[in-house]
């Protein structure tokens, strides 16, 4: 299978190109379309399945067909575990966006680190935010980001954000986003918790295990 039977417009394509990938992985080739349609999506995925592509590529297709509005709200939200894991989504997100005209804003927030730069930074308004779940509850504490116009949730890793005992941050996030979403989950483990979790957020999901 070829990427550009995905389906992806020319300048993500251009970025996939210069990433050097040839063939999509497994999991993006089920992944990228089933997102492009706007369905849920369940995958069992470890760590160098290429699962950041999988919903990177669609998410920034999705989002960039239709301009941001005035005040430049969230539109989609990516939570990771860590820091590190957040700052690779970011950057990815960056670098498969690269090529796209207008660009799309995207920030990355996570906590250990100073509060006040990282509100500054989403004043402007982001199209995408990556982040760790307490630090983007602190922020919407502050009145610094608002998640009423989120259009897709990633949980990324969601099996570890257990794990570290994010569960109750993320049904405080779940509950600040419109009930109408697309919501994409991947994990490498489906424990019990998860499968609890999984069955409350989404919605008729494309199931993928590779
Ligand atoms: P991930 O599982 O998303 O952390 O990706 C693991 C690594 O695979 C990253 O270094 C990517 O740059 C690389 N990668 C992602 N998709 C592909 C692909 N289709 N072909 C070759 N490498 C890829």
């Amino acid at each position: 299978m070829s990427f550009s039977s995905l389906g992806l417009t020319p300048e993500l394509q251009r970025a996939v190109d210069d990433a050097g990938y040839t063939e999509p992985s497994p999991i993006q080739a089920k992944a990228i379309p089933a997102c492009l349609e706007g369905r849920d999506v369940l995958a069992a995925a470890q760590t160098g399945t290429g699962k950041t592509a999988g919903f990177t590529l669609p998410i920034l297709q999705r989002l960039s067909a239709r301009a941001y509005t005035r005040n430049r709200p969230v539109r989609a939200l990516i939570l990771a575990p860590t820091r590190e894991l957040a700052a690779q989504v970011h950057e990815s997100v960056e670098r498969y966006g690269q090529y796209l005209n207008p660009r799309l804003k995207s920030e990355v927030v996570f906590g250990g680190v100073k509060i006040n730069p990282q509100i500054e930074r989403l004043r402007d308004g982001v199209d995408v935010l990556v982040a760790c779940p307490g630090r983007l509850l602190d922020l919407v504490g502050q009145r610094a980001v608002r998640l009423d116009q989120v259009e897709t949730l990633v949980l990324d890793e969601a099996d570890r954000m257990l794990d570290m005992g994010f569960l109750r941050d993320i049904k405080r996030v779940l509950a600040l986003l419109p009930a109408k979403r697309q919501n994409l989950l991947f994990s490498a483990t489906f424990s019990k918790e998860i499968r609890t979790l999984t069955q409350s957020i989404l919605n008729d999901p494309v199931t993928i295990e590779v």
